[in-house]
């Protein structure tokens, strides 16, 4: 039910030929997380402005939709699909550049979105540790990884990285998310500052709330999505939750040539929610989970 939730969307928001903005022909694209939500958006978007792509994610059908997705708007272009669990196994983030690069000859943008939090939110909890170490492993040290796997076959074709992180990295949120975040901003800063003298730019984007099946890894039940992304939409600033498309279209100009002076860029998205800092934190986390 969650995946034909999120992956409809997909259907009411495909791009017309005409709304074409840039030409990322020839261009070769490494999108992790991107078998559902914001990944996904990127994948689609990415294609249809002519990127070969990876999509790489744990869910082989939802992977699949996605790859006719793909398919459908890049006139039968085929992405590379690879299965994995970032947290499980230790060999993929090598896997994916590697395959990536002997399908499609090259590697140019690498984005890193895959991330999860945990159901366990605030100190109090006992059991907040227990998912510490995967969420760091997925958020923190695949970013690390891949963006080092990455670095020799994007200094070649002078690419970039972008890194999903969340305005939960500036507003304190949940300890054990928010710090990861956190870090993966500050992977930005570093791997920008490293990476600049080989040509390569890194941004971060900071999706506030987005219209995905992220609420599942807080334990929030998928039957109480709708229910919590309407009560996020009245806190919102300008009264509109994100969808991945919006986080989709950031990523494409940054990913583009117009955001060649931008790197080491922490790019907030999230409809003015900072700016008013709703109160969608723990009690109302706690009232939706399981
Ligand atoms: P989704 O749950 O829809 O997508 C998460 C993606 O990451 C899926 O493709 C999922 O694969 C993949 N993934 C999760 N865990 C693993 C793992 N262990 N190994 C490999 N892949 C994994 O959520 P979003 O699209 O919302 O999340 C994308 C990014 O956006 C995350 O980094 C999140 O922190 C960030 N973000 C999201 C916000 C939101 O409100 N939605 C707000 C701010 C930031 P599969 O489904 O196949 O398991």
């Amino acid at each position: 039910v969650t995946s034909d939730i999120f992956l409809a969307f997909y259907n009411t928001t495909i791009m017309s030929p005409t709304n074409k903005k840039y030409d990322f022909s020839g261009k070769v694209a490494l999108v992790t997380g991107s078998s559902s939500g914001i990944g996904a958006a990127i994948a689609i978007q990415f294609a249809q402005y002519g990127a070969k792509v990876t999509i790489t994610g744990r869910n082989a059908e939802n992977l699949d939709k996605i790859a006719k997705k793909i398919a459908e708007v890049s006139n039968g272009v085929e992405a590379l699909q690879i299965i994995g669990d970032l947290t499980i196994d230790d060999s993929l983030p090598k896997r994916l550049i590697d395959e990536t690069v002997t399908k499609f000859g090259r590697l140019d943008f690498l984005v890193n979105n895959a991330g999860g939090a945990t159901p366990q939110g605030t100190l109090a909890s006992p059991d907040l540790l227990k998912g510490f170490d995967d969420v760091f492993k997925l958020n923190v040290r695949s970013v690390i990884e891949l963006t080092q796997l990455a670095m020799p076959h994007l200094e070649k074709t002078k690419g970039n990285i972008i890194n999903i992180s969340s305005v939960a990295s500036i507003k304190p949120y949940m300890v054990v998310y928010s710090s990861s975040k956190a870090a993966v901003d500050m992977i930005t800063k570093t791997s920008a500052l490293e990476l600049g003298p080989k040509g390569i730019r890194v941004n971060s984007i900071n999706p506030g709330p987005v219209v995905t099946a992220f609420g599942r890894s807080m334990g929030v039940d998928p039957s109480h999505h709708k229910k919590m992304f309407d009560s996020f939409e009245k806190q919102m600033l300008m009264e509109r939750v994100g969808q991945p498309e919006d986080i989709a279209n950031l990523a494409s100009f940054l990913a583009s040539d117009d955001a060649i002076n931008i790197t080491g860029s922490i790019m907030v998205n999230d409809s003015g929610c900072l700016l008013k800092m709703p109160e969608f934190g723990k009690d109302e986390l706690e009232k939706i989970q399981k």
